[in-house]
């Protein structure tokens, strides 16, 4: 099929290179014109595994391009994805502006032939429908408003693409979903489920789905700080909730919090969008509170090990907002390295991938470790906001050697207390009595 992707971000880059890699022709339309010139020297803007071979082999095969020339990549394709962001706005509303001016972009573009416009972005209900009007009021040739949300998680993007849990169609035209069927019919060939339904549903499912995940995330949260406060260890009892199948042992970690650039803004999105239908989401409120208080977490623990900040030297390992990624869009390290730079404190901080990112946020207002030890000289306390492999299993008496003092603050519960405590460690985790 001929394809077009809009948007080549997180989201789209993945959605471009794996839709090529099944044959089909993709051209990957952006703004960003630098983006577009690294992509065609195959350098690719973002840490995802598995991208960097993707993008390289189909563009040397001549299924996949890339290109700022939105109206011939429209006139190319017949099916048109938009991936583009959906930020939130102040009020925690989604900023759509990105989505409707893609929207008039397409419309402009469009000149004799039958296009289907497939929106891969997150979007509140009601904005197929808003984008088919603004496509409408640009052209009198047919076309057809679908709706696919996307379900990749960063750090397994290309994984979760070409074999996804399931595939989720909004439409109400048969024919459409048949063709969309066939599209992503290689993908599913262990049988997940492609699941057809109106575009209002579909646009709905997405959000949803989100809300559910980081409602565990928070009500796991809620539980360890309880936890701490009746001397009880989060971590059996995560194991212990964990074994009923109707719980399941996925995604109820504690830490510091969800970040990233979906489920934060999601959330507030849902709250927004109850609002705006006369409805009080209170258990979406709460996941938003709960979240928001989690996040400083660290740093409350911090401060009351260590008293008076200023000048306090303190290691931090881990600033992208989860492993495997490079993305530190609201990640809870930006709030305590924040918050931690308020009271004078000095930050030295490492992570695999995220340094780039991190000196754009921070600057000079931190120092950057080469490697995870180098932090460590004469440290007065380590964080640890991200669990990375590499930090799983460290060399602890090179630690131990190198910190002034010997205390960790583990926000992902990684480390065996015990061990930590037979080597001279002072443990701070998250809700484990
Ligand atoms: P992103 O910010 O990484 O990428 C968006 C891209 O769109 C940017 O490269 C930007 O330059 C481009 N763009 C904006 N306006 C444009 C225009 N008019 N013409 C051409 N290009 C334009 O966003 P993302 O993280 O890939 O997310 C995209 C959407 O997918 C969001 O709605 C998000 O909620 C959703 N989503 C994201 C993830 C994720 O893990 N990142 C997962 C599922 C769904």
């Amino acid at each position: 099929m001929k394809i077009s992707i809009i948007g080549i971000g997180y989201v789209g880059l993945v959605v471009g290179a794996g839709l090529s890699d099944s044959g089909n022709d993709v051209i990957c339309v952006d703004k960003a014109e630098a983006k577009i010139k690294a992509l065609k020297e195959n350098r690719i803007p973002i840490y995802e595994l598995g991208l960097e071979e993707l993008v390289k082999r189909n563009q040397k095969e001549g299924r996949l391009s890339f290109t700022d020339n939105l109206k011939q990549a429209v006139i190319k394709s017949e099916l048109i994805f938009s991936a583009v962001g959906t930020p939130s706005n102040n009020d925690g509303s989604v900023d759509l502006s990105d989505v409707y001016k893609v929207a008039e972009e397409i419309g402009d573009a469009i000149e004799d032939e039958y296009k289907i416009i497939i929106n891969k972005s997150t979007v509140p209900v009601g904005t197929a429908k808003k984008v088919r009007e603004i496509i409408k009021e640009r052209t009198n040739v047919p076309f057809d408003v679908v709706s696919n949300p996307e379900f990749l998680k960063e750090g397994n993007a290309v994984e979760d693409f070409m074999k996804p849990d399931r595939i989720i169609i909004g439409t109400d035209n048969p024919e459409v979903a048949l063709l969309m069927k066939e599209l992503y019919e290689p993908f599913v060939r262990t049988g997940n489920p492609i699941l057809i339904m109106g575009i209002e549903s579909a646009e709905m499912v997405k959000y949803a789905s989100n809300l559910i995940l980081a409602t565990k995330i928070s009500l796991i949260n809620e539980i360890a700080n309880l936890c701490e406060r009746v001397g009880a260890n989060v971590e059996d009892v995560r194991r212990g909730m964990g074994s009923d199948p109707r719980i399941g042992s996925k995604f109820i970690f504690p830490g510091v919090g969800y970040g990233g650039s979906c489920l934060p803004k999601d959330v507030k999105a849902f709250i927004h969008i109850g609002r705006a239908h006369k409805l009080k989401m209170h258990i979406t409120k709460a996941v938003d509170s709960v979240n928001e208080n989690q996040k400083k977490i660290i740093f409350k623990k911090i401060k009351s090990h260590l008293g008076n900040l200023e000048n306090k030297r303190i290691a931090i390992w881990g600033l992208a907002f989860k492993p495997k990624t490079d993305d530190m869009r609201e990640a809870p390290s930006i709030i305590t390295i924040n918050l931690l730079l308020k009271e004078r404190a000095r930050i030295y901080a490492y992570d695999p991938v995220a340094m780039d990112n991190a000196r754009k946020i921070f600057g000079n207002k931190i120092e950057y470790g080469r490697t995870p030890y180098e932090c460590l000289k004469t440290v007065d306390a380590l964080v640890l906001l991200t669990e990375w492999n590499e930090f799983r299993n460290p060399d602890f008496e090179k630690m131990s050697r190198l910190m002034k003092s010997k205390v960790i603050f583990d926000g992902r519960n990684i480390y065996n207390i015990r061990r930590l405590r037979e080597l001279g460690f002072e443990y701070y985790g998250i809700g484990r009595g």
